[in-house]
């Protein structure tokens, strides 16, 4: 199964309906790597579905990260939450000044959640490992502009 079938899946096992809406919302989250916030998959789809509504999308992902399909993503900065179809154990690392969330693998994540499913018993859904600070981009910016 790839990603977009396993989010189907999952809304479907919580006995949502699978509306062409709720398919590109899933499908959007599958193929993004930007972790978008619930306003920007709303505003990507609404050209192609003018009647969906932004609670249609909060209401899609509160499901899927109810059963740990997808995870939420604290604010990068931005008072905003953003949401992260990669449940694998990752970095996020978040700039507080463009408010680009990127991931970094790290295989002393996989061993932490390891661990911590080890020493507590949880079945556990997901994680979430946040970094934040400047991007290099930024960084540039900030040396550039104090000149
Ligand atoms: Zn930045």
């Amino acid at each position: 199964m790839n990603l977009y079938e396993t989010l189907l899946t999952a809304l479907k096992t919580q006995g949502k309906r699978i509306t062409p809406q709720r398919e590109a919302i899933c499908r959007l989250l599958a193929e993004s790597d930007e972790h978008p916030t619930a306003r920007q998959i709303y505003e990507t789809l609404k050209a192609q579905f003018p009647s969906m509504s932004l609670a249609t999308v909060y209401n899609t992902l509160d499901v899927l990260v109810s059963v740990g399909a997808i995870n939420r993503l604290g604010s990068a900065g931005d008072d905003t939450v953003h949401y992260d179809a990669d449940t694998n154990p990752h970095i996020n690392l978040a700039c507080i000044k463009c408010h680009r969330i990127i991931d970094l693998p790290s295989e002393h994540i996989q061993a932490l959640q390891e661990e911590v499913a080890r020493n507590s018993q949880y079945r556990i859904l997901g994680g979430r490992v946040l970094y934040y600070g400047l991007c290099p981009e930024c960084q540039r910016e900030a040396v550039e502009g104090g000149r």
